[in-house]
């Protein structure tokens, strides 16, 4: 790991003000080092609520490292999780262009639900299950235009086909309607089960089929049936999305 860290962290850093700050878990290198501080601490505090909310325990020391960038931007909320070099996703890259609050907050924890998800599944885990989980931590400006389309669908009745986004192999970033749908099926499933039950649908939905796992996890008869219930939910609920998450807020 050390070697790779090096590598990485020489091929991203600027060469004059930049600081770095590391822990088991994370590499940070940030605009100084008592920012880089921070952002550590609060992305070590988010990948302990995050792996005991949908893991129901915390990721062993060490495991599924990340170096983590970040660049203060005043006009930018941009950031990607990817794996480095690694089929199994064991090393980590989070590379965040944000506002100082957003960088320490909705952002970070949106991308270190990434990290905790791939360290534990891998590549063995849906699309809009991992966005739909991430998306919870995102910022209430992201979640009004989630909550606006909520209610143009439920108006017109144009709702985008469940089943699609279910099987997707990728999310675009800019592909809105299919986080909504991701993040509002969550929320939805949520209000039915646990988060163990919804961590064990994402996985038998991926493994056998999203019918079984519909039938199986929750009782429906098929994916059209779970898309009739979530809407008539989601039509009733549009404003799901705002509710709280069970995370600390960044300081
Ligand atoms: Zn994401």
């Amino acid at each position: 790991m050390e070697a790779l860290i090096l590598a990485v962290l020489s091929f991203l850093a600027p060469a004059e003000n930049w600081g770095i700050a590391r822990s088991e878990n994370f590499v940070v290198n940030g605009p100084s080092r008592e920012y880089a501080a921070e952002v550590l601490e609060q992305a070590e505090i988010y990948r302990r609520e995050l792996a005991l909310a949908w893991l129901g325990e915390e990721l062993p020391l060490g495991e599924g490292p990340a170096i983590i960038q970040v660049r203060l931007s005043d006009e930018k909320d941009e950031a990607i999780t990817w794996p480095i070099n690694s089929r199994s996703r064991e090393h980590h890259l989070v590379w965040i262009t944000s506002k100082s609050e957003l960088a320490l907050g909705s952002t970070l924890a949106h991308e270190i639900t990434h990290v905790v998800l791939a360290t534990r599944f891998g590549d063995a885990f849906p699309h809009w299950a991992n966005e739909g989980i991430a998306s919870i931590c995102d910022d209430e400006r992201t979640k009004k235009i989630r909550s606006r389309l909520i209610r143009e669908y439920a108006k017109t009745g144009r709702w985008p086909k469940l089943r699609d986004v279910l099987i997707a192999e990728n999310i675009s970033p800019t592909n809105q309607h299919a986080y909504t749908v991701s993040v509002s099926l969550t929320r939805y499933l949520l209000s039915r089960g646990t988060h163990a039950d919804f961590v064990a649908f994402a996985q038998r939905g991926i493994q056998s089929s999203w019918d079984r796992a519909a039938q199986e996890c929750y009782g429906f008869s098929s994916v059209e049936q779970l898309a009739a219930a979530w809407q008539s939910w989601a039509a009733q609920n549009p404003d799901a999305e705002l509710e709280p998450v069970l995370l600390p807020a960044a300081r």
